[in-house]
């Protein structure tokens, strides 16, 4: 069951995924390497996430997110992509990307083409925007978390 882990925090470096070519489709995913992944809850379930997520201690953007499984680990392991909802103009390797995810959105889904993905994305970005500024919500875009010095392994104590 996925409810009642969010707020979830996490933290780390931003490492090379496994060039799917989500770059080349305008939707860039930054990955966590594999122990932010093996932090999660183990029951949290695959699918489409949204919440909010800074590079670096700087601004907070929107973002949505997707728990897979990695092909890296032969699908042994889970895999965390996040898109942030900002344009960086430039590659983020290295950085230090922190997130709070806030909610589901969907499960994962395979489909016939391309256009009808990144549609399905499209609806996923316009989801997590509404569902950012709700009420309940839109308050953790000024969470402590974000700021310089505060970190989290992995979580849902830090506010
Ligand atoms: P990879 O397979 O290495 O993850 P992607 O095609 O998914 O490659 O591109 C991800 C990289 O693009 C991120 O690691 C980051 O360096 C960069 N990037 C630039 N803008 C964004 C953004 N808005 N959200 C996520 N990653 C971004
Ligand atoms: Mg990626």
């Amino acid at each position: 069951m996925t409810k009642g882990i969010f707020p979830y925090f996490a933290a780390g470096e931003i490492v090379k995924g496994f060039g799917r070519g989500s770059k080349d489709l305008g939707i860039p995913t930054a990955n966590f390497p594999l122990n932010v992944v093996q932090n999660l809850p183990p029951n949290i379930e695959t699918g489409i996430y949204y919440g909010f997520a800074n590079v670096d201690n700087g601004p907070v953007h929107e973002m949505v997110m997707s728990i897979g499984w990695n092909p890296f680990f032969h699908n042994k392991e889970k895999s965390m992509e996040t898109h942030i909802l900002h344009d960086y103009n430039q590659d983020l390797y290295g950085c230090i990307l922190k997130v709070c995810i806030l909610g589901y959105i969907r499960p994962e889904k395979n489909f016939d083409s391309l256009d009808l993905l990144i549609n399905a994305i499209k609806d996923d970005i316009q989801q997590a925007k509404k569902l950012c500024n709700l009420p309940s919500n839109k308050g953790y875009i000024t969470s402590n978390f974000f700021k310089k010095g505060n970190s989290s392994d992995g979580g849902n104590s830090v506010i």
